[in-house]
Protein backbone atom coordinates (compact mmCIF):
# COMPACT_ATOMS: atom_id res chain seq x y z
CA UNK A 1 0.00 0.00 0.00
CA UNK A 2 0.96 3.83 -0.63
CA UNK A 3 -0.20 6.15 1.77
CA UNK A 4 -1.52 9.37 -0.21
CA UNK A 5 -1.16 12.16 2.58
CA UNK A 6 -3.71 14.84 1.49
CA UNK A 7 -2.33 18.32 2.46
CA UNK A 8 -4.98 18.86 5.23
CA UNK A 9 -3.25 15.38 6.99
CA UNK A 10 0.24 16.71 7.85
CA UNK A 11 0.76 14.42 11.04
CA UNK A 12 3.78 11.81 11.28
CA UNK A 13 1.24 10.12 14.29
CA UNK A 14 -1.34 9.96 11.70
CA UNK A 15 -2.48 6.42 11.70
CA UNK A 16 -1.95 5.18 7.68
CA UNK A 17 1.76 6.44 8.16
CA UNK A 18 2.45 3.82 11.23
CA UNK A 19 1.80 1.11 8.73
CA UNK A 20 3.04 2.07 5.56
CA UNK A 21 6.29 4.04 4.21
CA UNK A 22 5.87 4.53 0.68
CA UNK A 23 3.54 8.22 0.06
CA UNK A 24 1.97 10.00 -2.68
CA UNK A 25 1.60 13.22 -2.38
CA UNK A 26 0.25 15.53 -4.68
CA UNK A 27 0.07 19.66 -5.10
CA UNK A 28 -2.59 20.82 -7.12
CA UNK A 29 -2.32 24.47 -8.48
CA UNK A 30 -5.62 24.48 -10.56
CA UNK A 31 -8.14 25.08 -7.30
CA UNK A 32 -6.14 28.39 -6.51
CA UNK A 33 -7.87 29.99 -9.77
CA UNK A 34 -11.67 28.61 -9.65
CA UNK A 35 -11.69 30.91 -6.57
CA UNK A 36 -9.46 33.62 -5.71
CA UNK A 37 -8.21 31.89 -2.43
CA UNK A 38 -6.12 34.43 0.03
CA UNK A 39 -2.40 34.30 -1.36
CA UNK A 40 -1.53 33.14 2.50
CA UNK A 41 -4.02 30.27 2.23
CA UNK A 42 -2.43 29.03 -1.18
CA UNK A 43 0.91 29.87 0.54
CA UNK A 44 0.48 28.29 3.86
CA UNK A 45 -0.27 24.87 2.19
CA UNK A 46 2.11 24.25 -0.22
CA UNK A 47 4.56 25.18 2.40
CA UNK A 48 3.30 23.08 4.69
CA UNK A 49 3.14 20.49 2.04
CA UNK A 50 6.58 20.39 0.80
CA UNK A 51 8.31 20.81 4.29
CA UNK A 52 6.09 17.89 5.02
CA UNK A 53 7.37 16.07 2.47
CA UNK A 54 11.19 17.06 3.44
CA UNK A 55 10.55 15.68 7.04
CA UNK A 56 8.83 12.63 5.75
CA UNK A 57 12.51 11.62 3.15
CA UNK A 58 14.14 12.45 6.29
CA UNK A 59 12.79 10.01 8.33
CA UNK A 60 12.89 7.47 5.71
CA UNK A 61 9.77 7.42 3.93
CA UNK A 62 9.94 7.15 -0.26
CA UNK A 63 8.05 10.20 -1.43
CA UNK A 64 6.65 10.71 -4.61
CA UNK A 65 6.01 14.17 -4.54
CA UNK A 66 4.03 15.26 -7.48
CA UNK A 67 2.92 18.91 -9.07
CA UNK A 68 0.15 18.65 -11.37
CA UNK A 69 -2.96 21.10 -12.20
CA UNK A 70 -5.47 18.55 -10.63
CA UNK A 71 -5.51 15.72 -8.77
CA UNK A 72 -6.65 13.98 -11.77
CA UNK A 73 -3.57 14.98 -13.64
CA UNK A 74 -1.59 14.04 -10.92
CA UNK A 75 -2.82 10.49 -10.17
CA UNK A 76 -2.36 10.30 -14.14
CA UNK A 77 1.41 10.75 -13.37
CA UNK A 78 1.51 8.61 -10.53
CA UNK A 79 -0.23 5.33 -12.65
CA UNK A 80 1.65 5.66 -15.70
CA UNK A 81 4.57 4.96 -13.34
CA UNK A 82 3.43 2.65 -11.11
CA UNK A 83 0.14 0.93 -12.50
CA UNK A 84 -2.39 -0.88 -10.13
CA UNK A 85 -0.88 0.50 -6.68
CA UNK A 86 -3.41 0.65 -3.77
CA UNK A 87 -3.71 3.52 -1.94
CA UNK A 88 -4.66 4.52 1.50
CA UNK A 89 -5.27 8.11 2.98
CA UNK A 90 -7.75 9.52 5.95
CA UNK A 91 -11.74 10.08 5.40
CA UNK A 92 -11.63 14.18 4.55
CA UNK A 93 -14.20 15.90 6.33
CA UNK A 94 -15.35 18.08 3.58
CA UNK A 95 -18.76 15.97 2.25
CA UNK A 96 -18.14 13.49 -0.70
CA UNK A 97 -14.43 14.34 -0.95
CA UNK A 98 -12.95 10.78 0.00
CA UNK A 99 -15.76 9.16 -2.49
CA UNK A 100 -14.68 11.64 -5.30
CA UNK A 101 -10.81 10.28 -4.86
CA UNK A 102 -11.92 7.39 -4.61
CA UNK A 103 -13.43 7.52 -7.73
CA UNK A 104 -10.76 9.11 -9.32
CA UNK A 105 -8.14 6.31 -7.78
CA UNK A 106 -10.08 3.69 -9.19
CA UNK A 107 -10.82 4.68 -12.62
CA UNK A 108 -7.29 4.96 -13.47
CA UNK A 109 -6.92 1.53 -11.75
CA UNK A 110 -5.99 1.72 -8.75
CA UNK A 111 -7.92 1.30 -5.53
CA UNK A 112 -8.40 4.09 -2.99
CA UNK A 113 -9.10 2.62 1.09
CA UNK A 114 -10.43 5.23 3.17
CA UNK A 115 -9.77 4.78 7.10
CA UNK A 116 -10.62 7.05 10.17
CA UNK A 117 -9.72 10.67 10.10
CA UNK A 118 -7.76 10.80 13.67
CA UNK A 119 -7.12 14.30 13.39
CA UNK A 120 -10.47 15.20 15.09
CA UNK A 121 -10.70 14.28 19.18
CA UNK A 122 -14.11 12.04 18.23
CA UNK A 123 -15.53 9.82 15.87
CA UNK A 124 -18.66 9.92 13.30
CA UNK A 125 -19.54 6.65 15.55
CA UNK A 126 -19.76 9.03 18.50
CA UNK A 127 -21.20 11.66 18.05
CA UNK A 128 -23.90 9.70 15.99
CA UNK A 129 -24.42 7.70 19.16
CA UNK A 130 -24.25 10.79 21.22
CA UNK A 131 -26.97 12.14 18.63
CA UNK A 132 -29.32 9.78 17.76
CA UNK A 133 -31.69 10.44 14.63
CA UNK A 134 -32.57 14.04 15.58
CA UNK A 135 -31.62 16.55 12.66
CA UNK A 136 -31.13 19.79 15.56
CA UNK A 137 -27.85 20.05 17.42
CA UNK A 138 -27.04 22.17 20.63
CA UNK A 139 -23.09 22.59 21.46
CA UNK A 140 -23.58 22.87 24.90
CA UNK A 141 -24.99 19.31 25.63
CA UNK A 142 -22.51 17.71 22.78
CA UNK A 143 -19.52 19.90 25.13
CA UNK A 144 -20.49 18.21 28.12
CA UNK A 145 -20.89 14.82 26.70
CA UNK A 146 -17.33 15.43 25.02
CA UNK A 147 -15.95 16.61 28.47
CA UNK A 148 -17.67 13.69 30.59
CA UNK A 149 -16.70 10.58 28.73
CA UNK A 150 -12.78 11.98 27.88
CA UNK A 151 -12.34 13.62 31.40
CA UNK A 152 -11.08 16.55 29.75
CA UNK A 153 -10.68 19.15 32.75
CA UNK A 154 -13.14 16.64 34.69
CA UNK A 155 -12.95 16.88 38.49
CA UNK A 156 -14.16 13.15 39.06
CA UNK A 157 -17.77 13.14 37.72
CA UNK A 158 -17.57 17.16 38.15
CA UNK A 159 -16.23 19.53 36.11
CA UNK A 160 -13.49 21.56 37.33
CA UNK A 161 -14.33 24.36 39.11
CA UNK A 162 -17.47 22.96 39.62
CA UNK A 163 -19.09 24.79 36.64
CA UNK A 164 -19.54 23.62 32.98
CA UNK A 165 -18.92 27.40 31.78
CA UNK A 166 -17.29 30.67 32.97
CA UNK A 167 -18.43 32.89 30.01
CA UNK A 168 -19.41 35.63 32.60
CA UNK A 169 -15.60 36.08 33.46
CA UNK A 170 -14.83 36.21 29.73
CA UNK A 171 -16.98 39.50 28.69
CA UNK A 172 -13.62 41.95 29.58
CA UNK A 173 -12.61 44.69 27.16
CA UNK A 174 -8.98 45.39 28.17
CA UNK A 175 -7.93 48.83 29.58
CA UNK A 176 -7.02 51.76 27.13
CA UNK A 177 -2.91 51.53 27.90
CA UNK A 178 -3.55 47.54 27.67
CA UNK A 179 -0.99 46.04 24.64
CA UNK A 180 -1.56 42.22 23.59
CA UNK A 181 1.23 39.91 23.94
CA UNK A 182 3.21 40.07 20.32
CA UNK A 183 1.85 37.25 18.10
CA UNK A 184 4.56 34.52 17.18
CA UNK A 185 6.18 35.61 13.79
CA UNK A 186 7.65 32.12 11.97
CA UNK A 187 10.10 34.22 9.34
CA UNK A 188 9.71 32.40 5.56
CA UNK A 189 12.63 30.44 5.27
CA UNK A 190 14.02 29.40 1.70
CA UNK A 191 11.50 26.59 0.89
CA UNK A 192 8.47 28.50 1.96
CA UNK A 193 9.98 32.17 0.54
CA UNK A 194 9.90 30.06 -3.11
CA UNK A 195 6.29 28.85 -2.78
CA UNK A 196 5.49 32.71 -1.66
CA UNK A 197 6.77 33.97 -5.26
CA UNK A 198 5.19 31.42 -6.56
CA UNK A 199 1.95 31.91 -5.65
CA UNK A 200 3.05 35.74 -5.91
CA UNK A 201 3.44 35.20 -9.76
CA UNK A 202 0.63 32.49 -10.49
CA UNK A 203 -1.97 33.72 -8.82
CA UNK A 204 -2.86 36.81 -10.03
CA UNK A 205 -6.28 37.39 -9.28
CA UNK A 206 -5.39 36.00 -5.60
CA UNK A 207 -7.43 38.14 -3.30
CA UNK A 208 -5.16 39.55 -0.09
CA UNK A 209 -1.77 40.27 0.64
CA UNK A 210 0.92 37.66 1.35
CA UNK A 211 3.51 40.61 1.82
CA UNK A 212 3.45 39.99 5.80
CA UNK A 213 3.40 35.82 5.89
CA UNK A 214 3.74 34.86 9.79
CA UNK A 215 2.01 31.22 9.98
CA UNK A 216 3.72 28.18 11.70
CA UNK A 217 4.33 25.73 8.29
CA UNK A 218 6.29 22.99 9.90
CA UNK A 219 5.17 20.83 12.60
CA UNK A 220 8.35 22.64 15.08
CA UNK A 221 6.95 25.83 14.50
CA UNK A 222 3.86 24.90 15.12
CA UNK A 223 4.82 23.34 18.46
CA UNK A 224 6.55 26.50 19.26
CA UNK A 225 2.98 28.27 18.14
CA UNK A 226 1.33 26.10 21.31
CA UNK A 227 4.09 26.86 23.73
CA UNK A 228 4.15 30.77 22.86
CA UNK A 229 0.15 30.79 23.13
CA UNK A 230 0.13 28.51 26.37
CA UNK A 231 3.05 31.16 28.12
CA UNK A 232 2.06 34.36 26.62
CA UNK A 233 -1.34 34.51 26.06
CA UNK A 234 -3.35 31.43 27.48
CA UNK A 235 -4.07 33.93 30.80
CA UNK A 236 -5.45 36.89 28.74
CA UNK A 237 -7.77 34.76 26.39
CA UNK A 238 -10.53 34.81 28.88
CA UNK A 239 -11.29 37.64 30.13
CA UNK A 240 -10.61 39.21 26.20
CA UNK A 241 -11.84 36.81 24.45
CA UNK A 242 -14.63 38.91 22.73
CA UNK A 243 -12.79 42.00 22.86
CA UNK A 244 -11.71 44.16 19.43
CA UNK A 245 -9.60 46.70 20.18
CA UNK A 246 -8.39 49.41 17.10
CA UNK A 247 -5.42 48.54 15.17
CA UNK A 248 -4.47 45.15 16.84
CA UNK A 249 -5.96 41.93 15.07
CA UNK A 250 -4.47 39.02 17.02
CA UNK A 251 -5.27 40.42 20.69
CA UNK A 252 -4.67 36.83 23.07
CA UNK A 253 -6.48 34.46 20.47
CA UNK A 254 -4.43 31.11 19.75
CA UNK A 255 -3.63 31.69 15.97
CA UNK A 256 -3.86 28.01 16.31
CA UNK A 257 -6.15 26.95 13.78
CA UNK A 258 -4.85 26.67 10.33
CA UNK A 259 -2.18 24.51 11.89
CA UNK A 260 -4.71 22.11 13.72
CA UNK A 261 -6.71 22.16 10.03
CA UNK A 262 -3.41 21.25 8.12
CA UNK A 263 -2.65 18.45 11.18
CA UNK A 264 0.34 19.84 12.34
CA UNK A 265 -1.14 19.98 15.39
CA UNK A 266 -3.66 17.83 16.74
CA UNK A 267 -6.72 18.68 18.93
CA UNK A 268 -5.88 16.75 21.54
CA UNK A 269 -2.48 18.03 22.02
CA UNK A 270 -4.04 21.36 22.25
CA UNK A 271 -5.95 20.88 24.65
CA UNK A 272 -3.41 18.53 26.67
CA UNK A 273 -1.29 21.39 26.63
CA UNK A 274 -4.12 24.18 27.76
CA UNK A 275 -5.35 21.68 30.12
CA UNK A 276 -2.18 21.18 31.95
CA UNK A 277 -1.36 24.88 32.54
CA UNK A 278 -4.68 24.62 34.83
CA UNK A 279 -3.42 22.13 36.99
CA UNK A 280 -0.24 22.89 37.05
CA UNK A 281 -1.86 26.29 38.57
CA UNK A 282 -0.36 28.58 35.47
CA UNK A 283 -4.00 29.55 33.83
CA UNK A 284 -6.64 30.75 35.27
CA UNK A 285 -9.46 28.08 34.65
CA UNK A 286 -12.12 30.81 33.15
CA UNK A 287 -9.07 30.91 30.44
CA UNK A 288 -8.55 27.47 30.18
CA UNK A 289 -11.86 26.57 30.25
CA UNK A 290 -13.04 29.03 27.12
CA UNK A 291 -10.19 27.64 25.06
CA UNK A 292 -10.99 24.20 25.69
CA UNK A 293 -14.68 24.54 24.87
CA UNK A 294 -13.94 26.29 21.58
CA UNK A 295 -11.81 23.11 20.50
CA UNK A 296 -13.77 20.01 22.48
CA UNK A 297 -17.01 21.64 21.69
CA UNK A 298 -17.24 24.18 18.96
CA UNK A 299 -14.87 22.42 16.32
CA UNK A 300 -15.87 18.80 16.84
CA UNK A 301 -19.23 19.84 16.76
CA UNK A 302 -18.36 21.96 13.56
CA UNK A 303 -17.40 18.99 12.21
CA UNK A 304 -20.08 16.51 13.33
CA UNK A 305 -23.19 18.92 12.47
CA UNK A 306 -21.38 19.71 8.83
CA UNK A 307 -21.53 15.66 8.24
CA UNK A 308 -25.20 15.10 8.74
CA UNK A 309 -26.35 18.29 7.56
CA UNK A 310 -24.85 18.38 4.34
CA UNK A 311 -25.26 18.99 1.66
CA UNK A 312 -28.73 20.84 2.40
CA UNK A 313 -26.62 22.83 4.87
CA UNK A 314 -24.14 25.01 2.03
CA UNK A 315 -27.79 25.79 0.52
CA UNK A 316 -29.57 26.49 3.23
CA UNK A 317 -31.50 30.23 3.08
CA UNK A 318 -34.20 29.75 5.70
CA UNK A 319 -34.52 33.85 5.74
CA UNK A 320 -34.54 34.00 2.03
CA UNK A 321 -31.41 36.38 1.92
CA UNK A 322 -30.89 37.34 -1.30
CA UNK A 323 -28.59 41.06 -1.38
CA UNK A 324 -25.09 40.74 -2.79
CA UNK A 325 -22.00 41.70 -0.42
CA UNK A 326 -21.50 45.18 0.03
CA UNK A 327 -18.69 46.64 -1.99
CA UNK A 328 -16.53 47.45 0.99
CA UNK A 329 -15.87 43.52 1.45
CA UNK A 330 -13.84 43.22 -1.42
CA UNK A 331 -12.04 46.73 -0.98
CA UNK A 332 -12.10 47.46 2.48
CA UNK A 333 -12.93 51.14 1.87
CA UNK A 334 -15.74 52.26 3.95
CA UNK A 335 -16.65 54.67 7.14
CA UNK A 336 -17.48 52.18 9.32
CA UNK A 337 -14.32 51.59 11.44
CA UNK A 338 -15.43 47.99 12.42
CA UNK A 339 -15.85 46.52 9.38
CA UNK A 340 -12.44 48.26 7.53
CA UNK A 341 -10.86 46.61 10.37
CA UNK A 342 -12.27 43.77 10.22
CA UNK A 343 -11.52 43.52 6.71
CA UNK A 344 -8.69 44.87 6.82
CA UNK A 345 -7.35 41.96 9.14
CA UNK A 346 -8.51 39.60 6.60
CA UNK A 347 -6.80 41.28 3.72
CA UNK A 348 -3.39 41.44 5.87
CA UNK A 349 -3.67 38.17 7.26
CA UNK A 350 -5.79 36.07 5.88
CA UNK A 351 -7.20 35.82 9.74
CA UNK A 352 -9.71 37.66 11.66
CA UNK A 353 -10.71 36.50 15.31
CA UNK A 354 -13.94 34.92 16.45
CA UNK A 355 -15.54 38.29 17.32
CA UNK A 356 -14.41 39.83 14.64
CA UNK A 357 -16.17 37.11 12.43
CA UNK A 358 -18.73 36.38 14.70
CA UNK A 359 -20.59 39.67 14.99
CA UNK A 360 -18.86 42.28 13.12
CA UNK A 361 -18.57 40.28 9.29
CA UNK A 362 -21.14 37.83 9.63
CA UNK A 363 -23.54 39.98 11.55
CA UNK A 364 -23.22 43.10 9.29
CA UNK A 365 -23.96 40.65 6.32
CA UNK A 366 -26.84 39.06 7.84
CA UNK A 367 -28.41 42.14 8.98
CA UNK A 368 -27.80 43.40 5.59
CA UNK A 369 -29.56 40.68 4.00
CA UNK A 370 -26.63 38.86 2.24
CA UNK A 371 -27.21 35.76 0.30
CA UNK A 372 -25.54 32.69 2.60
CA UNK A 373 -23.60 31.72 -0.37
CA UNK A 374 -22.11 34.55 -0.96
CA UNK A 375 -20.79 35.10 2.23
CA UNK A 376 -19.54 31.53 2.50
CA UNK A 377 -17.38 31.96 -0.27
CA UNK A 378 -15.79 35.17 0.99
CA UNK A 379 -15.30 33.68 3.87
CA UNK A 380 -13.79 30.40 1.96
CA UNK A 381 -11.51 32.87 0.05
CA UNK A 382 -10.22 35.02 2.57
CA UNK A 383 -9.18 32.81 5.45
CA UNK A 384 -6.21 30.93 6.00
CA UNK A 385 -8.19 28.49 7.68
CA UNK A 386 -10.92 27.84 5.41
CA UNK A 387 -12.18 24.90 4.39
CA UNK A 388 -15.63 23.51 3.65
CA UNK A 389 -16.47 21.43 6.61
CA UNK A 390 -15.48 24.38 8.87
CA UNK A 391 -15.96 27.23 7.06
CA UNK A 392 -20.08 26.38 5.95
CA UNK A 393 -21.11 25.16 9.21
CA UNK A 394 -20.13 28.56 10.86
CA UNK A 395 -21.41 31.30 7.85
CA UNK A 396 -24.21 29.13 6.71
CA UNK A 397 -25.25 27.81 10.22
CA UNK A 398 -24.01 30.26 13.16
CA UNK A 399 -23.74 32.93 11.06
CA UNK A 400 -26.29 33.48 8.71
CA UNK A 401 -28.54 31.43 10.18
CA UNK A 402 -29.43 30.05 7.15
CA UNK A 403 -31.39 26.98 9.26
CA UNK A 404 -31.48 26.18 12.93
CA UNK A 405 -29.79 22.56 12.97
CA UNK A 406 -26.85 24.34 15.23
CA UNK A 407 -28.62 27.05 17.09
CA UNK A 408 -32.17 28.67 17.95
CA UNK A 409 -31.28 32.17 17.57
CA UNK A 410 -29.59 34.45 15.22
CA UNK A 411 -26.16 36.45 15.80
CA UNK A 412 -27.47 39.31 14.96
CA UNK A 413 -26.85 42.59 17.02
CA UNK A 414 -27.37 46.49 15.91
CA UNK A 415 -24.07 48.77 16.99
CA UNK A 416 -24.53 48.77 20.91
CA UNK A 417 -22.76 45.45 20.58
CA UNK A 418 -19.72 46.43 18.95
CA UNK A 419 -19.51 49.87 21.30
CA UNK A 420 -19.39 47.39 24.20
CA UNK A 421 -17.12 45.27 23.52
CA UNK A 422 -14.57 47.22 21.51
CA UNK A 423 -12.95 51.01 21.46
CA UNK A 424 -14.13 51.27 17.15
CA UNK A 425 -17.32 53.49 17.75
CA UNK A 426 -15.19 56.31 19.32
CA UNK A 427 -13.20 56.94 16.06
CA UNK A 428 -15.86 55.99 13.77
CA UNK A 429 -17.85 58.51 11.60
CA UNK A 430 -20.45 56.98 12.33
CA UNK A 431 -22.91 57.63 15.53
CA UNK A 432 -23.60 54.81 17.12
CA UNK A 433 -26.10 56.27 19.12
CA UNK A 434 -28.41 56.91 16.41
CA UNK A 435 -30.29 54.64 14.50
CA UNK A 436 -32.41 57.33 11.42
CA UNK A 437 -31.10 59.99 10.20
CA UNK A 438 -27.98 61.31 8.88
CA UNK A 439 -24.55 59.59 10.47
CA UNK A 440 -26.66 56.85 12.14
CA UNK A 441 -24.54 53.53 12.79
CA UNK A 442 -25.50 51.23 9.96
CA UNK A 443 -25.63 48.59 12.06
CA UNK A 444 -28.38 50.08 13.76
CA UNK A 445 -31.49 50.57 11.23
CA UNK A 446 -30.50 47.81 9.26
CA UNK A 447 -30.62 45.44 12.80
CA UNK A 448 -34.28 46.65 13.33
CA UNK A 449 -35.55 45.94 9.70
CA UNK A 450 -33.70 42.76 10.06
CA UNK A 451 -35.85 42.16 13.13
CA UNK A 452 -39.13 43.44 11.58
CA UNK A 453 -38.65 41.76 7.83
CA UNK A 454 -38.25 38.29 9.71
CA UNK A 455 -40.64 38.80 12.45
CA UNK A 456 -42.76 35.41 11.44
CA UNK A 457 -39.94 33.03 12.16
CA UNK A 458 -37.88 34.48 14.97
CA UNK A 459 -40.29 35.89 17.05
CA UNK A 460 -41.24 32.47 18.56
CA UNK A 461 -37.88 31.38 18.23
CA UNK A 462 -35.54 31.37 21.83
CA UNK A 463 -34.81 34.22 23.80
CA UNK A 464 -35.62 36.68 21.50
CA UNK A 465 -38.91 37.93 23.32
CA UNK A 466 -37.00 40.50 24.98
CA UNK A 467 -35.61 42.22 21.18
CA UNK A 468 -39.23 41.66 19.95
CA UNK A 469 -40.79 43.56 22.81
CA UNK A 470 -38.68 46.66 22.06
CA UNK A 471 -39.87 46.24 18.19
CA UNK A 472 -42.84 46.20 19.55
CA UNK A 473 -42.43 49.35 20.82
CA UNK A 474 -41.71 51.67 17.88
CA UNK A 475 -44.60 53.64 16.26
CA UNK A 476 -45.00 53.68 12.54
CA UNK A 477 -43.09 56.65 11.84
CA UNK A 478 -40.36 55.01 13.49
CA UNK A 479 -40.31 52.42 11.06
CA UNK A 480 -40.81 54.11 8.22
CA UNK A 481 -37.43 55.90 9.36
CA UNK A 482 -35.82 52.98 9.74
CA UNK A 483 -36.68 51.58 6.50
CA UNK A 484 -35.57 54.66 4.82
CA UNK A 485 -32.28 54.27 6.39
CA UNK A 486 -31.39 50.75 6.03
CA UNK A 487 -32.49 51.07 1.91
CA UNK A 488 -30.28 54.03 2.05
CA UNK A 489 -27.56 52.04 3.33
CA UNK A 490 -27.79 49.11 1.70
CA UNK A 491 -27.72 51.46 -1.53
CA UNK A 492 -24.61 52.78 -0.26
CA UNK A 493 -23.08 49.18 0.16
CA UNK A 494 -23.54 48.55 -3.07
CA UNK A 495 -22.03 51.98 -4.50
CA UNK A 496 -19.12 51.49 -2.18
CA UNK A 497 -20.09 54.94 -0.37
CA UNK A 498 -20.57 52.81 2.89
C1 LIG B 1 -18.47 33.33 10.42
C2 LIG B 1 -17.39 32.43 10.96
C3 LIG B 1 -16.53 31.78 10.09
C4 LIG B 1 -15.54 30.92 10.58
N1 LIG B 1 -14.74 30.26 9.69
C5 LIG B 1 -13.81 29.38 10.16
C6 LIG B 1 -12.97 28.68 9.25
O1 LIG B 1 -13.07 28.82 8.03
N2 LIG B 1 -12.03 27.83 9.77
C7 LIG B 1 -11.89 27.65 11.12
O2 LIG B 1 -11.02 26.88 11.54
N3 LIG B 1 -12.69 28.29 11.98
C8 LIG B 1 -13.64 29.16 11.55
N4 LIG B 1 -14.43 29.83 12.45
C9 LIG B 1 -14.31 29.52 13.88
C10 LIG B 1 -13.35 30.43 14.67
O3 LIG B 1 -13.70 31.77 14.48
C11 LIG B 1 -11.90 30.20 14.27
O4 LIG B 1 -11.57 28.84 14.42
C12 LIG B 1 -10.96 31.01 15.15
O5 LIG B 1 -11.28 32.37 15.09
C13 LIG B 1 -9.53 30.78 14.71
O6 LIG B 1 -8.65 31.62 15.37
P1 LIG B 1 -7.73 31.12 16.58
O7 LIG B 1 -7.00 29.92 16.19
O8 LIG B 1 -6.96 32.31 17.03
O9 LIG B 1 -8.85 30.71 17.60
P2 LIG B 1 -9.03 30.84 19.17
O10 LIG B 1 -9.98 31.95 19.44
O11 LIG B 1 -7.74 30.88 19.86
O12 LIG B 1 -9.79 29.47 19.48
C14 LIG B 1 -9.12 28.25 19.69
C15 LIG B 1 -9.43 27.18 18.68
O13 LIG B 1 -10.76 26.73 18.82
C16 LIG B 1 -11.24 26.25 17.56
N5 LIG B 1 -12.51 26.92 17.29
C17 LIG B 1 -13.05 27.95 17.98
N6 LIG B 1 -14.29 28.22 17.54
C18 LIG B 1 -14.52 27.37 16.54
C19 LIG B 1 -15.64 27.17 15.69
N7 LIG B 1 -16.76 27.89 15.80
N8 LIG B 1 -15.53 26.22 14.75
C20 LIG B 1 -14.42 25.48 14.62
N9 LIG B 1 -13.35 25.62 15.41
C21 LIG B 1 -13.41 26.55 16.37
C22 LIG B 1 -10.18 26.57 16.53
O14 LIG B 1 -9.46 25.40 16.24
C23 LIG B 1 -9.29 27.58 17.23
O15 LIG B 1 -7.96 27.51 16.80
C24 LIG B 1 -15.42 30.72 11.98
C25 LIG B 1 -16.29 31.38 12.83
C26 LIG B 1 -17.27 32.22 12.33
C27 LIG B 1 -18.19 32.89 13.29
S1 LIG C 1 -20.46 53.35 15.06
FE1 LIG C 1 -21.35 51.58 14.05
S2 LIG C 1 -20.16 51.42 12.16
FE2 LIG C 1 -18.99 52.72 13.52
S3 LIG C 1 -17.59 51.33 14.59
FE3 LIG C 1 -19.42 51.54 15.87
S4 LIG C 1 -20.69 49.83 15.27
FE4 LIG C 1 -19.18 50.07 13.66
Amino acid sequence: MTVWVLGDQLNLEAAPLQHDDHVLMIEAHGFGERMAYHPQKLALVFAAMRHFRDELRARGFDVTYLTAETFAEGLDQFYDAAPGTDLVTMNQPSHGAGERLRELVESRGGSLTLVENDLFLTTPAEFDAWAGDSDTYRQEHWYRHVRRKTGILMDGDEPAGGEWNYDDQNRETPPDDWTPPEAPRFTPDETTQEVIEFVRERYLDAWGSVDDFVWPVTRDDARQALDHFVETRLTEFGPYQDAMVDGEWALSHSLLSAAINLGLLTPHEVVDAVEDAYWDGDAPLNSVEGFVRQVVGWREFMRHVYRRSMPELAEANQLDQTESLPAAYWTGETDMRCLSEAVGHVYDHGYAHHIERLMVLSNFALVYGVDPQEVNRWFHIGFVDAYHWVTTPNVVGMGSFATDVLSSKPYASSGNYVNKMSDYCSSCPYAVSKTTGENACPFNALYWDFLKENEELLRGTGRMGLMYSHVDRKDDEEWDAIRSRAAEIRRMGEEGTL
